[in-house]
C-alpha cells in the first residue's frame, strides 16, 4: 500500500462560500510547510471534501505530524494507506493494517464519496468487520471501540487509516487578512498574535524599544518570537521601531503618573502608520482587563482614542493563568520569559494612572514637540522579514 496523508478541515469555512479559495489555500499551505522540511510531499491535492496528502517514500511521519500540527485550519488528520476498491482487498489490508497493535474491541468506520461505488457503507462495515472479527475474535464494538479502521473510498481510492491526529482548527493561514500586533517582549502579545494567526490572520509584528537606553535584549525575543510564530504563519514580519527619543519627550514635559498611557498612545499612532503602509486595517495588542494598571477600562478607552484604526484584543477576557497555559503550549513562553528590559519600565512611577481622563491627557500632548521624533522613529525603523526554519520546535 502507498503511503498519504488524509487531511479534515472544519466546516466553518465551507460556510461562507469560499470554499474553493479555503481549501486551495489549506493545499498551498501544506505543500509550503510540508517543503520547508527538505523532501517535501508529491502531491497536495482536494478530493471531495478532504484533502490528500502523497508523502514522499522517506518522509518522516513524526516531522509531518509536527508540521501539520501547526498550521491553521485542520480538523484532523492521519496517516493513511491506499487500499484497492475490491472488498476482498479491503478486507486483507484492513486486517494488515488492524493487527499491528493488540486491541480486545474494534469497529470499521467506512465512508464512499462516490455514489457510483458498488457497495454501501453499511456493506463495506459487515463485510470489513466479519474478516477481521473471524481472524481475532475481537468483539465489535460501534460506540466505544479500542481500534477504528477508517476507509475512506473517493475516486480510485480506498484509503484506511486507524490513528486521528488532531489539526489545530481555526482557519488557513492567509485566509483573514493581515493584522498588525504590536509584540513586546512580555508573555500576553505573542498568546495574543497567535490566536488571531489560528483565526488565518497574517500578522506583522512592531516592536519599539529603547535602545540605547535599555539593552537589546527585547528586540532579540521579539526576533525568536517571530520565528517561532512564523511556523504557525509560514513567514513573519518585524519591525524594529527605535521609540526612545519619543520617550524623552514624553519624560521631559508630562506628568510622572500619565507617562505609560502616552508611551502607549504614541506607540498606537506609530504602528498605525505601519499598518497603512502594509495596507493593514485593524491591529492587535495583548491587554487583559485589569492585568496591570494601563489596562484598565479607562485606560484602554483613552489609548484606543489615540488612533482612528480598530484595536482588537483577543486576550481581553482571559486570565493570566489561561494566558500562561497557551504560551507554554505553543512554545512562546520560554521566549518570553527570558529577562529583558521593556521600554515601558523605564522611568515609570510606582503609582500610575488607572483612570486617565482624556481632555488632561490631550493637554499635556499639546505641549509636547514629537513630531520630529515620531518622523524619525519612522524613517529608521528596521524591517526583518523571519522565512519558516527547516526544523520545526518540538512543543
Ligand atoms: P505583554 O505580556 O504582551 O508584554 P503586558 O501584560 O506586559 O503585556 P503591557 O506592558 O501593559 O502589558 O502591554 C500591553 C500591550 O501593549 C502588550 O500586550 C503589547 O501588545 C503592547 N506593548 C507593550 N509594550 C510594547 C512594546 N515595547 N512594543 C510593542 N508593543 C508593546
Ligand atoms: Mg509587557
Amino acid at each position: 500500500m502507498e503511503r498519504y496523508v488524509v487531511v479534515h478541515y472544519h466546516e466553518v469555512g465551507l460556510k461562507k462560500g469560499n470554499r474553493d479559495y479555503f481549501e486551495n489555500r489549506l493545499c498551498a499551505n501544506i505543500s509550503k510547510i510540508l517543503s520547508a522540511g527538505g523532501a517535501g510531499p508529491r502531491t497536495v491535492r482536494r478530493i471531495s471534501g478532504r484533502i490528500l496528502i502523497e508523502l514522499a517514500g522517506d518522509a518522516d511521519m513524526n516531522d509531518v505530524r509536527l508540521r501539520l500540527a501547526r498550521i491553521g485550519g485542520i480538523a484532523y488528520f492521519a496517516e493513511a494507506w491506499n487500499s484497492g476498491q475490491s472488498l476482498e482487498e479491503m478486507e486483507q489490508n484492513a486486517w494488515d493494517l488492524i493487527q499491528r497493535k493488540p486491541f480486545a474491541s474494534f469497529r470499521i468506520d467506512a465512508r464512499r464519496s462516490q455514489k457510483t461505488f458498488p457497495h454501501t457503507s453499511v456493506e463495506v462495515n459487515q463485510r470489513v468487520g466479519a474478516y477481521v472479527k473471524e481472524r481475532c475474535g475481537a468483539r465489535v464494538d460501534l460506540e466505544n471501540a479500542e481500534r477504528t479502521v477508517w476507509i475512506e473510498i473517493s475516486e480510485k481510492y480506498a484509503l484506511m487509516y486507524t490513528e486521528r491526529t488532531p489539526g489545530l482548527g481555526g482557519l488557513p493561514t492567509g485566509t483573514s487578512g493581515k493584522v498588525v500586533v504590536l509584540l513586546s517582549g512580555g508573555i500576553d502579545s505573542p498568546v495574543a498574535a497567535w490566536k488571531m494567526i489560528k483565526r488565518g490572520c497574517r500578522a506583522i509584528f512592531v516592536h519599539f524599544h529603547s535602545f540605547p537606553y535599555t539593552n537589546k535584549e527585547s528586540q532579540e525575543k521579539t526576533k525568536q518570537l517571530a520565528a517561532l510564530l512564523a511556523e504557525y504563519q509560514l513567514q513573519s514580519k518585524l519591525y524594529l521601531v527605535p521609540f526612545a527619543e519619543v520617550q524623552r519627550h514624553i519624560m521631559v514635559d508630562t506628568p510622572v503618573e500619565t507617562r505609560v498611557i502616552l508611551y502607549r498612545r504614541y506607540m498606537m499612532r506609530i504602528a498605525e502608520q505601519i499598518a497603512l503602509k502594509e495596507r493593514v486595517r485593524v491591529m492587535v495588542t495583548g491587554d487583559s482587563v485589569g492585568q496591570v494598571a494601563s489596562q484598565t477600562i479607562e485606560n484602554i478607552d483613552v489609548i484606543s482614542r489615540a488612533v482612528q484604526m480598530p484595536i482588537l484584543r483577543p486576550l481581553i477576557g482571559d486570565d493570566k493563568v489561561e494566558i500562561v497555559d497557551v504560551a507554554r503550549r505553543i512554545g512562546t513562553y520560554d521566549i518570553s520569559i527570558q529577562p529583558d528590559q521593556d521600554c515601558c519600565s523605564l522611568f515609570v512611577p510606582r503609582h500610575p494612572e488607572t483612570r486617565a481622563y482624556l481632555p488632561d491627557i490631550e493637554k499635556s500632548e499639546a505641549r509636547l514637540d514629537v513630531a520630529e521624533s515620531m518622523k524619525q522613529a519612522l524613517d529608521s525603523v528596521e524591517v526583518h522579514q523571519i522565512a519558516l526554519l527547516q526544523s520545526v520546535s518540538s512543543v
